[in-house]
């Protein structure tokens, strides 16, 4: 079977339209958040357009801030002390990697955890890993962890593997399928025996970053895998899997692209959503 994202993507829309259709009917203003780029790096230029454009589609407003790529760092935390205090935004994302005059662990610090849709403050790592479902989780360990439950419901006592330990991906997604009672293998570069702890899995995450690394040596014929890899090689988009050698092989495997990609910007802009609800009950003591 090919796990595809966009049914998945589609559910998590429809429920996002519906809650912002029900603001609206209450009178309550639409959903706003801050996207925040230093320069002008083309992913990060193209990843903006994609949200915007999905806010537009959805309803909720977005505005953007741009800082020049040599801007000090005391511009963005004046920046980010400014929407934590405003009641009007409701969610911000700030476009990462930063250069190099920036200190991520403070930036990260400096933005409200109700807010972080993106999950940068450690707080709401925190919260991931102590299984607290207030957290605003990361969106591509959040997708996957959809993308699971949307095809196989109980992921309970699966055997896991991992591969990928980054604080983005790895380690969060370990967490959340902890909570959902798998048994989480986490691999890496320093792993020994990749393919013996893959190929005994039940389901195979990898997101290593290299272009079709994993052949079929990796997986048995029961495996399911979930590329969470982006790469490009030969001018196309691909994953870490060797997608048509191992599609012959596995049980079931995600494409790329329209795979977990495809549900992750939903997951982002549903957090919004969920940061709306915990600034409420803030608000209301
Ligand atoms: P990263 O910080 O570079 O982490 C890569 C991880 O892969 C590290 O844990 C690294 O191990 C491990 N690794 C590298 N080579 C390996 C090998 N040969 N064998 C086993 N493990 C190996 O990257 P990231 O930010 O987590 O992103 C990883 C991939 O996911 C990228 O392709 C990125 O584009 C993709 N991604 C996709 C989405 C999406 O929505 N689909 C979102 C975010 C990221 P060490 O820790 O030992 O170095």
């Amino acid at each position: 079977m090919l796990l595809k994202g966009k049914p998945v993507a589609d559910i998590i829309r429809g429920e996002i339209i519906m809650t912002v259709r029900k603001r609206k009917d209450a009178g309550m203003s639409a959903p706003r958040i801050a996207l925040i780029r230093v320069g002008e790096n083309p992913d990060d230029m193209a990843y903006e357009e994609r949200i915007v454009k999905n806010c537009r589609d959805l309803g909720i407003i977005s505005d953007t801030t741009v800082l020049g790529e040599a801007a000090p760092m005391e511009e963005l935390m004046k920046i980010l002390h400014e929407v934590n205090k405003n009641p009007e935004i409701h969610g911000v994302l700030l476009f990462r990697p930063l250069p190099p005059q920036f200190n991520l662990a403070v930036v990260s610090k400096g933005l409200k955890p109700e807010k972080d849709i993106d999950s940068m403050n450690p707080l709401n790592l925190a919260k991931v890993a102590a299984g607290d479902k207030s957290a605003l989780a990361p969106c591509t360990p959040e997708a996957v962890v959809e993308l699971l439950k949307h095809y196989y419901g109980d992921i309970s006592g699966k055997n896991i593997a991992v591969v990928n330990r980054s604080l983005v991906l790895g380690k969060p997604l370990a967490m959340l399928l902890l909570s959902e009672n798998a048994t989480v293998t986490v691999c890496h570069s320093k792993s020994m025996d990749l393919a013996g702890i893959t190929s005994k899995a039940d389901i195979v995450v990898t997101g290593i970053g290299k272009a079709e690394f994993f052949g079929t040596e990796y997986f048995s014929e029961e495996s399911v895998v979930v590329d969470v890899g982006i790469n490009f090689a030969g001018g196309r988009m691909c994953g870490d899997v060797d997608f048509e050698a191992v599609e012959q092989k596995v049980r079931d495997i995600t494409p790329v692209p329209g795979g977990v990609g495809t549900i992750t910007s939903m997951v982002l802009l549903r957090n919004v959503l969920k940061g709306i609800s915990l600034q409420e009950i803030g608000n209301n003591g």
